[in-house]
């Protein structure tokens, strides 16, 4: 019988990693340092997920009730791996409570965090209530609640999208583009001039990489069909005048200054890595890329090797990734750890 294969981080990268393994029969353990599985989409209250308009909830939650409901899959929730020993085939793992696993392979789908826009201060989160982040108006919408300025719960008539908040920004030390903020983005645009025909909505960009098939979907339909306005700019600060919060900038395409009144601002922020990387890499021996995400020791062969042998990565710890990117790169990486720990079992037996 082979090891159980030690999974870390219950997101969509680590819930479909379990499931992969569950199906052809093979252990898993997973640990998740939250209470809740189901990763940034669950624990972050995400709405209709890009590109398939599936409610979170459902997309994901029924991706965790499968691992919940499968007796294959061990859960130890709230806990994170303290100490990680061993050999592929033969590694110990100490958990947080002090629980010990004996394990054949491990891969960490530990995601990323999402940029704090307290770093970017000129452009008004923390200062203004009405300054908000893309998650928060996820939230907004999956509540039920709808979109609304949180200082006084009125529904606002001009909003504008500030992109590329946390990413592609080298004062700041993130030369990263976040990859799906923009497609998300003309998501919440088009859901909030859904909600809120009359209110005007502006999206600030740099560059739109609605990458692949979104620009139809996204992009172009969420001008034709719903009106948003876009804005080549450059963002120089957020302010208020008492009534209203000031955009300031310049037009980058007709090169002149602009000041615009809003009512809510929202910032599209990026992916970080994972505040853990420098302590999961310490603990399981893995290399991280510059950047700080965890590094991957190939790109065309054994997808998802990291600097150490029998660990695995998968998902936005990567790197900023999608949800579906993410279930793919944990469904190749449980092959990946599967044949690691039957291959010590196939050995063991010709021996
Ligand atoms: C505002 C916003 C909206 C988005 N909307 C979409 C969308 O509509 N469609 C789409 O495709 N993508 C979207 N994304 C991207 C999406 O969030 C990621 O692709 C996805 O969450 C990656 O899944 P993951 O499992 O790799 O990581 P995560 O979702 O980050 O999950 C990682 C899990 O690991 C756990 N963990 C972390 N550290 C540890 C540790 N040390 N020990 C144990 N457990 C740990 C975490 O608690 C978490 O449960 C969006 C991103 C943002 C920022
Ligand atoms: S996806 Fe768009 S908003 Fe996100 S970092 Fe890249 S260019 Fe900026």
């Amino acid at each position: 019988m082979s090891k159980p294969i030690l999974i870390v981080g219950g997101g969509p990268a680590g819930l479909a990693a379990a499931t992969a393994l569950s199906s052809v029969g093979q252990k898993a353990i997973l640990v998740e340092k939250e209470q809740r599985l189901g990763g940034a989409p669950i624990l972050s209250g995400y709405a209709k997920l890009v590109p398939t308009g599936e409610w979170a909830k459902d997309a994901i939650g029924g991706m965790v009730s499968r691992v919940e409901t499968d007796a294959s899959i061990q859960r130890h929730a709230g806990r994170t791996v303290a100490e990680f020993t061993g050999e592929p085939g033969a590694f110990r793992a100490k958990l947080s409570d002090g629980t010990t696993l004996d394990v054949g392979a491990a891969i960490l789908c530990t995601g990323f965090t999402h940029f704090d826009s307290v770093n970017k201060p000129e452009w008004g989160f923390g200062t203004y209530p009405d300054v908000v982040t893309t998650t928060q108006v996820e939230q907004m919408i999956s509540s039920g609640k709808g979109v609304r300025c949180p200082s006084d719960g009125r529904k606002p008539e001009r909003v504008a999208i500030l992109l590329c908040v946390g990413s592609r920004d080298r004062q700041i030390g993130r030369e990263w583009c976040s990859k799906i903020c923009c497609t998300v983005s003309c998501n919440i645009a088009m859901e909030i001039r859904e909600e809120l025909p009359d209110c005007h909505v502006y999206i600030y960009y740099m560059d739109i990489r609605t990458f692949g098939l979104y620009e139809t979907s996204y992009y172009w339909k969420s001008q034709e069909e719903f009106k948003v306005k876009y804005i080549k700019a450059r963002i120089a600060e957020v302010t208020s005048n008492g009534q209203k919060l000031i955009v300031k900038g310049e037009d980058t395409l007709v090169k002149r200054p602009i000041t615009i009144p809003f009512d809510m601002v929202v910032h599209a922020i990026g992916m970080d890595p994972n505040v853990d990387n420098r302590s999961l890499a310490s603990v399981f021996g893995v290399a991280l890329q510059p950047q700080g995400f965890i590094g991957k020791a190939n790109a065309y062969a054994t997808f998802g090797e990291t600097s150490r042998p029998g660990i695995f990565v998968a998902g936005a710890a990567t790197g900023p990734e999608t949800i579906d990117d993410s279930i793919a790169q944990g469904k190749a990486a449980a092959i990946a750890a599967y044949a690691v720990v039957n291959g010590a079992r196939v050995a063991a037996q010709a021996a």
